[in-house]
């Protein structure tokens, strides 16, 4: 890859994606779903925007979506209320922030960019995110705008069952994320979440928390990761695979495989994550039946799917 080549890589969520549940209608909405994030994160990076703001673009896009588990499609924990985590980071100087827990904003992404630039903390949690992003004024709606009918049947029939599942699966699994490297040789990551389907009140998964679900840095590489929150949380899913990288020597790919398919699945951790690395290599490794995804890259290289 040319130095200033760029890529954006993204992902909707991974689980047991049953193909035979799979309508084409349903598969098109998906698709295009992922597209239109791409395309935002994409043509940023294009007109010369910062990999930072490339994947919160992409990620607010997938928020807005109510296919995928995260802002408005976000998953009913279970008190029936919506409890969103969310994180970003900056390769370029290790910067980041994150909010878990947060209930009211629109775009939690964004919300975890300001608590990145505008405070002096990385990490705020439920009421206090909650009225952080009131007092930044940023987009903020009522439970109404988060409340749907499929979310709401799913959550009561994990009540019903007495299972904490994962979003799109048996087991219920979703998340967004992306990860980019723009023309400046800058990486970034940010992963968005409703969570677990009927989690407990106050639960908070991997997503927001930097080196586990989240991770980014310039010398070895930027990580958005879904899947079974607390087994990725148990092996620091997106840290260890840079660490891989950074102390072992290993190719990205090499670390993806290594941390996904074999730690992860010895331990029972279903799910997947999507990476770059400085020299703009992607992986998109997943141990689940399915994972949402898709990337595009500058040198005309463009995928998207579902299955393996
Ligand atoms: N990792 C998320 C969590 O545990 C869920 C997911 O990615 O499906 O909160």
């Amino acid at each position: 890859m040319n130095p200033n080549d760029f890529a954006i890589a993204i992902h909707g969520g991974a689980g047991t994606i049953a193909p035979e549940t799979m309508t084409t209608q349903k598969y098109d909405a998906y698709m295009a779903g992922l597209k239109e994030a791409i395309d935002a994160g994409f043509g940023l990076l294009q007109q010369g925007a910062s990999s930072l703001d490339a994947v919160e673009a992409a990620v607010r896009m997938l928020e807005d979506c109510p296919l995928f588990n995260a802002g408005k499609g976000a998953v009913f924990n279970h008190a029936g209320q919506h409890e969103m985590d969310a994180a970003i980071m900056y390769g370029k100087d290790k910067t980041a922030g994150a909010v878990c827990g947060i209930g009211n904003a629109r775009n939690p992404v964004q919300v975890a960019r300001a608590v990145m630039e505008r405070t002096e903390h990385v990490l705020l949690s439920g009421a206090g995110a909650n009225a952080f992003a009131i007092a930044q004024n940023l987009p903020i709606e009522n439970p109404a705008y988060f409340f749907n009918q499929y979310r709401y049947e799913q959550w009561q029939e994990a009540v019903f069952e007495g299972k904490v599942q994962l979003d799109h699966s048996e087991k219920k699994m979703g998340t967004v994320g992306a990860v980019a490297k723009d023309k400046f040789g800058n990486l970034a990551a940010a992963t968005s979440t409703g969570g677990m389907t009927n989690k407990q009140f106050g639960r908070v998964g991997d997503s927001p928390l930097i080196g586990v679900g989240t991770w980014a840095d310039d010398n070895t590489c930027a990580i958005s990761c879904t899947g079974h929150g607390e087994l990725f949380m148990r092996s620091v899913v997106a840290y260890d695979i840079a660490c891989l990288i950074e102390y072992k020597g290993l190719s990205l790919q090499a670390a993806c495989d290594l941390v996904v398919m074999d730690k992860l699945v010895k331990i029972g951790g279903e799910g997947g994550l999507v990476a770059i690395d400085k020299l703009g290599n992607i992986e998109l490794p997943f141990n689940s039946s399915g994972m949402y995804r898709g990337y595009k890259k500058s040198d005309g290289g463009e995928k998207m799917a579902i299955y393996k």
